[in-house]
Parts: structure tokens; C-alpha cells; sequence
């Protein structure tokens, strides 16, 4: 065993000489001490996480922004001309907005890196003679790591052993297409590409199986040494913060057009220019948004919070939007519609139709044969050789094993697996009796491609046992076994009808077939057993649907989203399930095959796909054609997935989702989000949360937008008409920062509406600011301009002093904010129903947290000393603020109008998918 880590690859070395350089044992693995002390010596099988980016280079990037390259300037002209107090409270509000923006985007990054962090990949090892799944940061070298389709290499493997092994190794060479494995040494001077008797660390099995020893671990490892660090580094744009990037691009050629004309017209009607360019800034000033790239941050942090902890972990952050937009779920059957939890039920075997009683994977129940007359009968005299023996193969050809604990039974592996053993035990069948006595020289693991599984057991004459779908089964068996033990030949219309019996009760039917194999067969392959099978019987296992789903089918139906079920299952049964689920649009049921679908051409699949309700037998692969057929008809698609193959259609998908228990790593790769409990349930809720966040999002500008809207208006008007400007620059940064900030945060935090669920989709290709929403801000802002001329101008002539003029336009703004505030927010909802029905305040606290600084925050703006100097503002009276107030009471009939032109929780429009129902 090697002291250290040679930096080597293991690859001209055979088996044996790699085993006894790491002093290990492909019978058993390591033992516990060993791997404990191989611990202490090499660690933990970790690359070191590196910090993205310096934080000073994310913090000056902050100032990377068009809009505040013109504050920059500004407070650089405000400086030349000598006034320093205004240049550094523009450079200081500037600046405290760059801390803002960096600490929330910080926060953005972190929660989401580490939630990426807690989902931890597992790999499968043997140690002590047991197989066991452990943390892939566990391993240590010398261990026996096994492989199969769908795994990431969790280290660099020397292979041992090696069936049909494929691997993906682009993410090493950039070779695309998955290599295939062997296990002979090879010469020692060749490249990383050559060395196909090694896996390597980062690389995804995509098909078989594999055997490999770990000769190196973290940073020893290939990928460890090219890049000796993960860097994690988390990427924050998404369409939408795109959208307002290219918003804002185009804000800054207007407004330097808009101030430069302001300015030009200015000094030709013989204006000083200093008045001009002070005109200039504050409209530059006025019209940018400065709060909202913090608040787009923000809104969308929280979202994925809330996400995570309902289930759904965000792995790409433009998921998040993409889920408020969804307009179809394509979800698989097995596990995330349905419990997974499968019990047999049924068994046809010998031509006749046995029930099998009991529930979950107790071995509690028995076996009766079921009568004409549907009554059923216990055995008099021994079981039914035929059923035993279909029995049998469902306990030989089996990857699985069920646990007890206390008095609950539990599947270690495959459920489908588990049911076929409790259904033997139940007639006295012991799976480690069978197994000891009918010992395994090969096996065919089950792929969902092929549909079947298949093992070799030794005996006087070697026998191969084989399940799998009635369809891959039956067309390779020429014979059946008969009630009298004799082989006959196989009815196929008599076989057919026993699964639709059986399969339109829902169950998931298993068929059973077995072969003699050659004296002396010690391994099997496909071919073996592609004809001359004979066929032994079915087994059928009901797998209930999971009772939330059903609820969030029926929320995401109400909510105007389709709902289709993909699965690999017969189409009888994931009809029956289909309906019991009410996953069907209208009376019935409307289901395609595989098959069928293959047969299509593009545009028989984009019809067949928008009718559909269920899509059975489908291969994997052909579920990146359904997510390219649904999305050519504009929809947007959420799909999930768990095997190797569904790694394009995930990736394709808007929302590509996989399982996070049950899914391969693969499949995990390539999402954009994974859900922890693997339920559909919880694709629903981050459905829910995506519009809530799309929701807070239009609050957070339906607020924010109508104040800019009335600075640049009274700016514009004021500088035309040759008035004193009712709002210097410097009071309209505190107000689009400080005041905007403080208010609209909260608006990130608020939760859903109760109507949320009610409304249709938005549609796809609506702009982030519909006509509706910008009547909304256009009103408002008319307001908000005749609100600070007015009282300045009041004001003005009132007290002859024009600074407290300014503060007390400013103070009136604030104030009737708050009420504009109030009607958009759930906050608002929740008041009318205190005042309605005294009943306490539930809904978004926080608000009032916001609401409450931010008034505070205005006191002192006008009443420090300091501010007054900073801000050019000056202290009111008493009966000055109480006029201030006054601009409250108009804006409770605007906000209503407002509300009515652009009703904040959207419109319940009437969709043509609801009223299908
Ligand atoms: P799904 O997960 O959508 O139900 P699968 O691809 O897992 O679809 O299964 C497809 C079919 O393959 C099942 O209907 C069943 O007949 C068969 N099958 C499933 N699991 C096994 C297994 N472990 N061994 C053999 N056959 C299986
Ligand atoms: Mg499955």
C-alpha cells in the first residue's frame, strides 16, 4: 500500500498486481479498521471548494452598471464645480447601494451553493462482504467501488470487472461519445482517452455495469489535479434579470437624450448652466430605478428558500421563473404520482388466476386460487408446482432484499422487486433458503430500455430465470406451462386478456419466464435469451397513488397547467391510475404508446402531445421528442426524470426536474431542480412559489416605477418652464434608494395570494411590463408629479423657503407611498380584514417592519442637522407635517383605480383549459 498517493494511473498493471498494490479484497472490500486508518493516511475523498471570485471583485462589480456610471459622472461634475458635499453624498449613496447589492447577491450565492451542497452524491461499495451506499466523500483507496448506468465515477477507478461498461468521459477529454470499458492491462505510454480499463473520477456511467478498485481519491485524482479545486461558482442571471439589464440599457440612451435636450434647451433660453446641469442629473437621477436590480436579487433568493423547503431544491436559478410561467407537467408514474410502494396482488400462472391477500411488504396474507364464481379457496394440498415455480423466479431473478425492523417491512432496492418477495413468502417461499440452494453465476440487471431482467443459477442443469414487461417477455418464449406441469404453447390472445384483466385494475404486471442453460454456462448475455424461453406466469402489484399528489393534480388544474403522465408502464395500467388520479382532461382517459408515438411525424406529435393524457411504454429517449413536440406548441415545460436517458429530455425541458432519493446522478446533473421527497406534490409548490415570485416581482416595480415616473415628470416640466426644481438630485437618490429600498424589500417576503392558484398561466411571451401595467404606472405617476409640484409650489409661496418647499414635497410623497404601498400588498388585504372583521394581522408583518424605518428614516431626513446640510433639507413644524399627511386621503381613490385598471393579484381571466372541467 503506498505511503502516499503516486500521481500514476493503475492501467498497465492486471488485476491482481492493482489488488495487492492497494491491499485489497474483491471478495469482501476493505474492513472497517482499514478503511479507518486509509483515512487517517489520505482523507477525506474531497476536492477543496475554492471561492468563486475575490470579494472585492464582486463588490466593484456592483459599480459595473450603465445607470451608475452616470451617478459616478455626476458626482465627478459636482465635484469639479466645488460643491464636495453633494459629490460625496452622490458617491456615498452610490456606494452604500454597491454594499447592498454585494451582500444580498452574496447571500443569493451562498444559499443556493449550499443547498446544491447538501444534496450529496452516493456511490456503492463493498466493505466487509456487504454492498453498501455510502457518502461518494467516504471513499478511500483500495475500496471496491461498483458501478451501474446512471452513476458518477466518485474517484479513479481501476475496473475489475466489467459488463457492457460504458462511460462519459467528455467532462475529462471532450470526447462526447461514452467510451467503452474493459479490464485487460494496457501499454503504460498512452493517453487519458486510451486507458479504457480506468474510470474516472467526475465522468457518468451510461450504460452496464462495473467493478473497479479506488486508486486515487481527491485531489490525486485526474480531475483533482487539472483543476485542484471545485470552483462553485453560482450563476444569478435568469431571463428576467436579463430583461431588465437590456431595460435599463435603453433607459440610459433615453435619459441621456432626454437630459442633454433638457440641458441644450435650458442654456439656449438663457439659463445659467449650472441650474441646467443640476436639471440634467436629477432627471438622469430620477428616471433609473436605482433599488431594483437589489429587490429582482432578492425576490428571487427568497423564492428559492421557500422552495427548498417545500421539497424542491433550485439547482439553475432561471428555474425559478420558469416555474411561475409553467404550463405543463409531465411527470413519470412509478414513485412520484404513485407511492412506490408495491404489493402483489394478482398472479396468473398455469391458466389460472390466483389473489393474493395482505398489504405492504409483510409477508402476512395468502395465496387462494379465484373461482368462476370469484370466490376464492385456500389450498388443500400443496401449492400449484406452476405457481411455485413463478414465484420462485420473482425471488431468484431479484437484486433486492426486504428489512424488518420492529414490525414494519421495507424494501432495501427495488420496490417492484421487494413486492415479488413478500408475494413468495406468503407462500412459504424463503428468499435466503432459495438463494443458498440455487446459487447465482450471472445476471442481466434491469434496464428500463430493455424492460427486463435475467439471472443465471447453478444446479444439475443451469437454469436462466427472467422477468420483465409482458411485451419484451412473450415474444421470446415459444412455450407455456400448463395447470397439469406440461409445456404447451403459448396462447397469445388467452395471455392477453389475463394482463388486461389485471392491468385494468391498475396493477403494474410482471411476466416470468425461464431457460435451461448449457451444461456448463457460467456467464449470460443478451442473446441468450432472446428465443425459446418458456413462460411461467404474471405477477400483478397494485402501487397506490400518493393522496397529495392527487391534490396537487386537481391545484395545477384549477391552476390552467396540464398534467401528463410518462412512464414506462402498460398502458392499461397507467390509464387506470391516469383516472383514478383525474389526470384526464375530459370523460376519458386519452392515451398514446410508445409505439404509436415513434410512428409520428412532428406535427401528428405536437397534436397527439397537446391531447394526450398519458403516454405509456415510452423509451426514455423518446421523451426529449415529447418536451421539443410540447414546447413547438409554446408551452412551457416542467418534466421530470430519474434515469440515465432522461438526461436530454431534462436538459431540453424548462424545468427539468429529478428525483433526489431515487434518481441517478446523471439525471441530477442535468436538472434544474430536484426534489427531495421525489413527490409530484412538490413540483406543484415550487409551481406555487414561482408565481409568487413573478407576483412579488410586478409589486416590487408596480411600486417602485410611478415614483421615478413622477421625479422625471416634475424635473422635465419644472426645467421647461424655467421654475425651481420642486426635488434636487441628491433628495431624489435618498428617495430611490434609501426610502425605495426600506419599502420594497419587504414586498420580496410576501407570501402567496389566496387567488394564485385560480389564474391561468402567464402567457410566455408577455413583456415583463404589460399595457395594463404600465396604465398602472403611468397613473400613478400623473399623480405623483401634481402631488410634489403642488405642495411644492404651495409650499413655496406659502413659506417663502424653498428648502423646506422640497422636504415637505418629499415628506407628502413618502406619505401617500405608504398608502400606494398598502392597497398593492397582501399587508393591505389583511387591514381591510382587521377593520372588517377585527381579526389580527397574518399576513406579511414584515411590511410593517419596512413601513415603520422607513418613516423613521424620513424623520430624520428632515429633522438631523446633518441631513439638512448633506441633503439641502430643513426641519418642519408640527402643523407642516400634518400637511403633509394630507396627500393620503386622494391617493385611497387612485390606489383603488389603480387597482381596478390593473388588478394586483391578476386577473382571473377565464382560460379555455379551465372550463374543460
Ligand atoms: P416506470 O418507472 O415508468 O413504471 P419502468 O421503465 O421502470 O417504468 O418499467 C417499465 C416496465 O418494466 C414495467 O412495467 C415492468 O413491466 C418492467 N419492470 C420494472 N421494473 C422491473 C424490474 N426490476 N425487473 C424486471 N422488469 C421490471
Ligand atoms: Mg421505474
Amino acid at each position: 500500500m503506498p505511503a502516499q498517493l503516486q500521481f500514476r494511473s493503475y492501467h498497465d498493471l492486471t488485476s491482481p498486481e492493482v489488488t495487492k498494490v492497494f491491499d485489497s479484497n474483491l471478495k469482501t472490500g476493505l474492513t472497517a479498521e482499514e478503511v479507518a486508518r486509509r483515512y487517517e493516511t489520505y482523507g477525506w475523498n474531497q476536492l477543496p471548494v475554492k471561492p468563486g471570485r475575490p470579494a472585492w471583485l464582486g463588490f466593484l462589480l456592483q459599480f459595473n452598471q450603465p445607470l451608475l456610471y452616470i451617478l459616478l459622472i455626476a458626482g465627478g461634475v459636482k465635484a469639479f464645480l466645488g460643491s464636495w458635499t453633494n459629490a460625496a453624498v452622490i458617491w456615498g449613496v452610490t456606494i452604500i447601494n454597491a454594499v447592498i447589492g454585494y451582500v444580498q447577491e452574496a447571500k443569493a450565492e451562498g444559499a443556493i451553493a449550499s443547498l446544491a451542497k447538501a444534496v450529496t452524491t452516493e456511490t456503492t461499495v463493498l466493505r466487509e462482504g456487504q454492498t453498501l451506499r455510502i457518502p461518494s466523500q467516504d471513499l478511500v483507496p483500495g475500496d471496491v467501488v461498483l458501478l451501474t448506468s446512471g452513476d458518477k465515477v466518485p474517484a479513479d477507478l481501476r475496473l475489475m470487472k466489467t459488463r457492457s461498461l460504458q462511460i462519459d468521459e467528455s467532462a475529462l477529454t471532450g470526447e462526447s461519445v461514452p467510451v467503452d470499458k474493459s479490464i485487460q492491462p494496457l501499454p503504460e505510454d498512452i493517453s487519458l482517452a486510451e486507458r479504457t480499463n480506468m474510470a474516472y473520477a467526475g465522468s457518468f456511467v451510461t450504460f452496464g455495469q462495473g467493478t473497479g478498485i479506488v486508486v486515487a481519491t481527491a485531489d490525486t485524482t485526474e480531475v483533482g489535479q487539472i483543476s485542484q479545486s471545485m470552483t462553485q461558482r453560482v450563476n444569478l442571471s435568469t431571463p428576467l434579470t436579463r430583461k431588465f439589464a437590456k431595460f435599463s440599457r435603453i433607459l440610459l440612451y433615453g435619459i441621456l437624450a432626454l437630459a442633454t435636450l433638457t440641458f441644450v434647451i435650458g442654456l439656449g433660453q438663457g439659463e445659467s448652466w449650472i441650474y441646467m446641469f443640476e436639471a440634467a442629473v436629477a432627471l438622469a437621477v430620477s428616471a433609473i430605478p436605482e433599488g431594483l436590480p437589489a429587490v429582482v436579487t432578492i425576490t428571487l433568493a427568497i423564492g428559492v428558500n421557500r422552495m427548498a423547503r417545500r421539497h424542491a431544491i433550485i439547482r439553475k436559478l432561471p428555474a425559478v421563473e420558469a416555474l411561475g410561467g409553467a404550463t405543463v407537467i409531465c411527470s413519470d408514474k412509478t414513485g412520484t404520482l404513485t407511492e412506490n410502494q408495491m404489493t402483489v396482488q394478482a398472479i396468473y400462472a398455469g391458466g389460472e388466476h390466483y389473489e393474493v391477500s395482505g398489504s405492504g411488504y409483510s409477508p402476512k396474507g395468502d395465496i387462494r386460487l379465484t373461482r368462476r364464481d370469484s370466490s376464492a379457496e385456500p389450498f388443500e394440498d400443496g401449492l400449484p408446482p406452476i405457481l411455485e415455480e413463478c414465484l420462485i423466479a420473482g425471488v431468484l431473478c431479484n437484486d433486492s432484499q426486504l428489512k424488518q425492523t420492529d414490525d414494519t417491512w421495507s424494501v432495501v432496492g427495488d420496490p417492484t422487486e421487494g413486492a415479488l418477495i413478500t408475494a413468495a413468502a406468503k407462500a412459504s417461499l424463503n428468499q435466503a433458503s432459495l438463494a443458498a440452494s440455487r446459487s447465482r453465476l450471472d445476471a442481466i440487471p434491469f434496464e428500463s430500455q430493455y424492460q427486463y431482467m435475467a439471472t443465471l443459477h447453478d444446479g444439475v442443469v443451469p437454469v436462466i430465470y427472467v422477468k420483465g414487461s409482458v411485451e419484451s417477455l412473450t415474444s421470446r418464449c415459444s412455450q407455456m406451462i400448463g395447470h397439469d406441469h406440461q409445456k404447451t404453447v403459448l396462447d397469445p390472445v388467452q395471455l392477453e386478456k389475463a394482463v388486461e384483466q389485471m392491468a385494468e385494475q391498475g396493477l403494474r404486471v410482471l411476466a416470468f419466464a425461464k431457460k435451461e442453460a448449457h451444461a456448463h454456462q457460467h456467464s449470460i448475455d443478451h442473446e441468450d435469451i432472446e428465443t425459446d424461453l418458456t413462460f411461467l406466469g404474471l405477477q400483478g402489484m397494485i402501487d397506490p397513488p400518493r393522496p397529495e399528489a392527487i391534490a396537487a393534480v386537481h391545484a395545477c388544474q384549477s391552476a390552467g397547467i396540464q398534467v401528463k403522465m410518462i412512464t414506462g408502464d402498460h398502458i392499461a395500467t397507467a390509464r387506470t391510475i391516469a383516472h383514478r388520479m383525474g389526470i384526464q382532461k375530459a370523460e376519458q382517459v386519452v392515451a398514446f404508446e410508445g409505439q404509436q408515438l415513434a410512428r409520428m411525424d412532428d406535427r401528428q406529435l405536437a397534436q397527439a402531445v397537446e391531447d394526450g393524457d398519458v403516454f405509456a411504454r415510452v423509451a426514455p429517449t423518446q421523451k426529449l421528442r415529447l418536451v421539443e413536440a410540447l414546447q413547438s406548441k409554446g408551452e412551457v415545460v416542467a418534466m421530470t426524470g430519474d434515469g440515465v436517458n432522461d438526461a436530454p429530455a431534462l436538459k431540453q425541458a424548462d424545468i427539468g426536474t429529478a428525483m433526489g432519493k431515487g434518481g441517478t446522478e446523471v439525471a441530477r446533473e442535468a436538472a434544474d431542480m430536484l426534489l427531495t421527497d421525489d413527490n409530484f406534490a412538490s413540483v406543484e409548490a415550487a409551481v406555487e412559489e414561482g408565481r409568487t415570485v413573478y407576483q412579488n416581482l410586478r409589486k416590487a416595480i408596480a411600486f417602485l416605477l410611478p415614483v421615478n415616473g413622477g421625479e422625471s415628470m416634475t424635473i422635465l416640466i419644472s426645467a421647461f418652464l424655467a421654475r425651481d426644481l420642486p426635488i434636487l438630485s441628491l433628495q431624489i437618490l435618498w428617495l430611490n434608494l434609501i426610502n425605495s429600498l426600506t419599502m420594497t424589500v419587504p414586498l420580496a417576503f410576501e407570501p402567496k395570494s389566496n387567488g394564485l392558484m385560480q389564474q391561468p398561466p402567464r402567457n410566455p411571451n408577455e413583456p415583463l411590463i404589460t399595457g395594463r401595467l404600465l396604465r398602472r404606472i403611468l397613473t400613478v405617476s400623473l399623480f405623483n408629479w401634481i402631488l410634489i409640484f403642488g405642495i411644492f409650489e404651495w409650499a413655496k409661496s406659502t413659506t417663502g423657503d424653498i428648502a423646506i418647499a422640497r422636504t415637505m414635497a418629499i415628506q407628502a410623497l413618502v406619505f401617500a407611498r405608504i398608502v400606494y404601498l398598502l392597497s398593492i400588498s397582501q399587508l393591505g388585504i389583511s387591514l381591510l380584514s382587521v377593520i372588517r372583521h377585527r381579526s389580527k394581522i397574518t399576513r406579511a408583518p414584515i411590511l410593517i417592519v419596512g413601513i415603520v424605518a422607513a418613516v423613521a428614516l424620513q424623520f430624520i431626513f428632515s429633522q438631523w442637522s446633518v441631513m439638512n446640510t448633506l441633503f439641502e433639507t430643513a426641519p418642519l413644524a408640527p402643523e407642516q407635517w400634518l400637511v403633509c399627511l394630507l396627500p393620503m386621503l386622494p391617493m385611497v381613490p387612485l390606489a383603488i383605480f389603480a387597482n381596478f385598471i390593473d388588478p394586483p393579484q391578476g386577473k382571473a381571466v377565464a382560460h379555455p383549459r379551465l372550463n374543460m372541467h
